[in-house]
């Protein structure tokens, strides 16, 4: 049975879903592709070639059952399809739309090694989440048996809500702390609306809240309370507070005015996409309309930097990365969306001043070449004596990636235990940090990582902090929030 609906990937192409035109996707914020009809859907699942060992599922970081959801897709059944998809993911329709599934599950199917192009995992994946929302089957969470333990949860990232829901589906009682006033972490703040539309994160954030999660938003640790306080407060805490520290850039000119950085210009957009007030777009510094923008950095932020200056009515967008295409930490697939918008890209290239008199005007730059491979085995870039350039530029936004706060000092606890990047330092096999009964999850332990990663560690961690509260429990230690 399953052999002949399967192995469909010679007679049939490759199709991922279709994206809107460049020209019209580019006036507004709504993701740039469209869903699969049910046909489309059931086609590209029915490529699979279910093999013995799915590389796919391997390389996937939730080792997510691919084939066999793709398998029930490609035979119409949608809802055990969904429910197996569900088993393993807390975000499916999430992971679906901005995995880089090119460097995942898509870039190891035997399909594409085979020359014939990928089963479109993603998003079939995202298809058959966004139809079980449709369709109703998305379950309410159910609490479990009352532990009569509480957990305090440090940030509602996808971290923080993946384990907020497992700890609150195993009885506990969760309160998740986010110092923003909406939660979701990067997918509601960082990520931009044409790769993860809003509404999308709000559903799982409701369905969490429905399931009596307790939120305490505009709460910064820190400033409303010590990390001591907390953890008088509950009788576990998690960490999951992401990487916002942005990384320097030293050359002259870089803290004038109309240099700003990508996170603040990306969250400000976000805002205005909800409709909020935001004094320092209005007053145009973080609005890209009408003006030259320069975009320094080659990861995913600096293609969402690009792509929401294009939205923004830009007057011309660059990129500035230091080394080639070939050697660009961010998505290929989003390099192509973007060159499909009209940002064009300076390869090799570094910034060496922005210049102007009270705001910058101008970005002098000098060429690079590719040196030697260094310890991670890349090409490091080195400067080409011979290429100095000048680009126009009345804004300049620096996206060259996130290292952590100095929690210890912000946490007022000196004791937590940190790397020399910062990144909270955890037991391997408990997620416990150096403090009894404090874990930590996502990129405040791994560094700036991706969406999967951080569904992935609050699940485990979760799992390691239920285990903890059960041992607890059993010695009859226990708070009440
Ligand atoms: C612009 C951008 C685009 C990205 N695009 C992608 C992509 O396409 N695909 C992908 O997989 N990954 C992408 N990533 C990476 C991804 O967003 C992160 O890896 C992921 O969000 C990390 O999850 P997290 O829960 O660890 O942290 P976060 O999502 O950063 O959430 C941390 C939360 O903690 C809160 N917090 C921090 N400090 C405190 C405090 N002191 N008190 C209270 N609350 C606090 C923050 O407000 C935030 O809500 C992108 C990142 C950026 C910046
Ligand atoms: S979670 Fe990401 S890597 Fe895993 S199957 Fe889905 S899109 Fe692929």
């Amino acid at each position: 049975m399953a052999t002949e609906t399967m192995l469909r990937f010679v007679e049939r192409q490759q199709a991922y879903p279709a994206k809107r035109e460049a020209e019209i996707r580019a006036e507004d914020f709504r993701e740039i592709a469209d869903r699969y009809a049910v046909e489309g859907a059931e086609e590209q699942a029915a490529r699979c070639s279910q093999c013995g060992v799915p590389y796919c599922s391997v390389h996937c970081p939730l080792h997510n059952h691919i084939p066999d959801w793709l398998r029930l897709t490609a035979e119409g059944r949608l809802r055990e399809a969904y429910e197996l998809s569900n088993a393993t993911s807390s975000m499916p329709e999430i992971c679906g739309r901005i995995c880089p599934q090119d460097r995942l599950c898509e870039g190891n199917c035997v399909i594409e090694f085979s020359g014939h192009g990928a089963v479109t995992i993603g998003s079939v994946e995202k298809f058959i989440t966004d139809t079980a929302w449709d369709k109703g089957w998305v379950e309410p969470l159910v609490p479990g048996r009352p532990t009569g333990q509480s957990v305090g949860i440090i940030g509602a990232g996808p971290a923080g809500l993946t384990a907020a829901e497992q700890l609150r589906a195993a009885g506990h009682d969760v309160h998740v702390y986010d110092r923003y006033d909406r939660a979701g972490g990067l997918l509601t703040y960082g990520i931009p609306g044409f790769k993860l539309e809003k509404p999308v994160v709000e559903r799982r954030v409701a369905r969490l809240e429905a399931g009596g999660i307790l939120f305490h938003r505009g709460f910064a640790v820190g400033r409303d309370a010590s990390l001591a306080e907390l953890r008088a407060r509950h009788d576990g805490i998690l960490i999951a507070t992401g990487v916002y520290k942005a990384r320097a850039i030293d050359v002259d000119g870089h803290d004038r005015a109309g240099v700003v950085a990508a996170l603040d210009y990306l969250t400000a957009s976000n805002r205005k996409g909800f409709g909020d007030a935001v004094p320092a777009f209005d007053d145009g510094s973080l609005d890209a309309a009408g003006k030259d923008v320069v975009v320094i950095g080659g990861g995913d932020t600096a293609m969402d930097c690009v792509r929401t200056a294009v939205r923004q009515g830009a007057k011309s967008v660059k990129c500035l990365y230091r080394r080639d295409r070939a050697n660009m930490p961010g998505s290929v697939r989003e390099v192509a969306n973007a060159e499909e918008e009209g940002v064009e890209f300076v390869w090799l290239t570094a910034p060496a001043a922005f210049e102007g008199d009270a705001a910058v005007t101008n970005v002098r730059a000098h060429g690079m070449r590719l040196g030697a491979p260094d310890a991670s085995g890349r090409r490091a870039p080195e400067r080409d004596p011979g290429g100095e350039h000048e680009h126009s530029a009345d804004l300049v936004i620096k996206a060259l990636g996130f290292d952590a706060e100095d929690l210890p000092r912000l946490f007022a606890a000196p004791e937590l235990g940190v790397t020399r990047w910062g990144t909270v330092l955890v037991d391997a096999k408990t997620m416990m940090t150096s403090l009894d009964g404090v874990f930590a999850a996502g990129d405040i332990v791994r560094g700036a990582s991706l969406v999967v990663w951080a569904i992935r560690d609050g699940r485990d961690v979760a799992a390691a902090m239920h285990r903890y509260l059960r041992a607890k429990a059993a010695t009859g230690e226990r708070k009440a929030a």
